[in-house]
């Protein structure tokens, strides 16, 4: 297999380097590649998948592990997102449950918990300050479905072992402080925390370069070769020969490896950060994070410094512009703002940016291998702060013990070919949220 890479555009707040979490944390020195160098295993991607994978093979014993990154460690998804760090897939339980049965929908809800388990134990165990907090509220906004949605779904967490708690639509205002009237109801997951995750990112970067993890910057892998006993990646000052690459690059790998690009649609998602709000004004006093279950599909939650962070998605990917576009998304966060909490609509907006978030079309990750030798992992359809940890570590097993699979539940999610990477993108995605609205009214 040989394949050339094809970057994206650089030139709108998807892409552009600058949000509140770079202004505040610190990246470490940052080397590049140059010349030409072996390992045994080169990671591609120095994002959530890439640095977990590789910090759960070292944990292994597994010697000599490259990451190379385009940019630097965090510039992608995992260093723009909500910082929500919650359980579960993009998809409700119940829904999995009817799609694939109770057990299966039991095994990738454990999974999908245990990735947020890892994300926070390891934060812990090596002393990474990132601002964890802890509560998740998943709310619903008023809909002739709302209640009917919250007891099935609640009731399913039950049956499989993972109870959470349900919350009136008192219950969410007193804990948001928000728009009287605005959620019908939620339901609330003690085991869901957030975090800065580019705090994580670089405290979790040291911690692999101490370890003996190399890990290169602003170094694109612009070409790969298969060959009889490695794999040669090629960067523009030099090459890695590795036995063994792992795929870590989800929505911002282009068209690198073509298979990978038809598994997924690219969906357009932007933040904004406000000016730190004054403390003596009730926002989110539980300070828990946020996401809406249906309605406009917003996620907020507060700062360690009392900012609101919000975000949302362009999720039928029309409007070219939108999310592109500074002024336009800042508009649109705006008007959720008044709505949502008018008691701060007055408070400057001093950040906005975005990010590409990979959906795939049954949403739901993939993973695998190709002769036990090219892995890959991604499609996390915007619940990938757990995904990337749990993937990373089912995939460092199958990479360290030399299996194709990573033998979960994941493996058996049938994931089939979209057309045309990624040109049909924005119909593709129209035509799956319009599916999903009717599957989410059927219950
Ligand atoms: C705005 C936004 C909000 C989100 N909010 C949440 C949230 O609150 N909770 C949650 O669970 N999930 C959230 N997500 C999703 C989550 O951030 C991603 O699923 C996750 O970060 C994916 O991690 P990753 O490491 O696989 O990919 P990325 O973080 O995108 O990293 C991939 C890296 O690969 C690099 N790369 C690509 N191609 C190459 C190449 N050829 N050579 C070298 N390097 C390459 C890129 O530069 C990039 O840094 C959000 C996503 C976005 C965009």
């Amino acid at each position: 297999m040989s394949n050339s890479f094809i970057n994206l555009t650089y030139d709108d707040i998807l892409t552009a380097d600058t949000n509140y979490y770079r202004e505040t944390s610190e990246n470490s020195e940052q080397t590049s590649l140059i010349g030409n160098k072996t390992f045994e295993v080169a990671i591609v991607g120095g994002g959530l998948s890439g640095l977990a994978t590789a910090k759960f093979l070292a944990d292994l014993g597994q010697k000599d592990i490259a990451i190379i990154e385009q940019h630097h460690v965090g510039w992608g998804a995992s260093g723009r997102n909500g910082g929500e760090v919650i359980p579960g897939t993009m998809v409700a339980v119940k829904r999995i449950a009817r799609t694939y049965g109770l057990n299966r929908a039991k095994e990738l809800y454990d999974l999908s918990a245990l990735g947020v388990d890892l994300v926070i134990s390891t934060a812990q165990a090596l002393g990474i300050e990132c601002d964890i907090k802890q509560g998740y509220l998943s709310v619903i906004e008023p809909h002739g479905f709302s209640q009917d949605y919250l007891k099935k779904e609640i009731e399913t967490l039950e049956k499989i072992g993972n109870p959470a708690t349900i919350k009136n639509a008192d219950d969410v205002q007193a804990m948001l402080g928000s728009y009287e009237g605005r959620y019908e109801g939620g339901i609330y997951y003690e085991k869901g925390y957030h975090f800065h995750p580019l705090k994580y990112l670089y405290g979790l970067k040291k911690h692999l370069v101490k370890n003996g993890v190399s890990i290169f910057e602003k170094t694109p892998c612009i070409h790969f070769e298969e060959k009889k006993d490695n794999i040669t990646v090629k960067t523009p000052q030099g090459t890695i020969t590795a036995k063994k690459i792992i795929f870590c690059g989800d929505s911002y790998l282009g068209t690198l490896v073509p298979f990978l690009r038809r598994k997924y649609v690219l969906i357009r998602n932007a933040i904004i950060a406000t000016e730190p709000i004054a403390e003596e004004i009730k926002l989110l006093p539980s300070d828990v994070c946020v996401s809406e279950l249906t309605g406009k599909l917003l996620f907020y939650r507060k700062t360690v410094d009392n900012r609101l962070l919000l975000g949302g998605g362009d999720n039928i990917g029309h409007h070219d512009d939108l999310m592109r576009n500074k002024e336009q998304t800042k508009d649109l966060c705006q008007k959720a703002i008044n709505t949502l909490f008018p008691q701060i609509k007055d408070a400057e907006i001093t950040h906005v940016w975005g990010g590409y978030i990979g959906v795939t079309p049954n949403y739901l990750p993939y993973v695998g291998s190709q002769n036990g030798r090219i892995y890959y992992m991604g499609g996390y359809s915007g619940h990938g702060v757990n995904l990337t940890h749990i993937m990373g570590k089912l995939v460092a097993h199958a990479v360290h013990e030399g299996h194709a699979g990573t033998n979960s539940a994941f493996d058996q999610i049938k994931h089939f070919p979209l057309p045309g990477t990624g040109r049909l993108d924005a119909y593709l995605a129209r035509i799956g949220m319009a599916l999903e609205t009717i599957r989410e009214r059927i219950g």
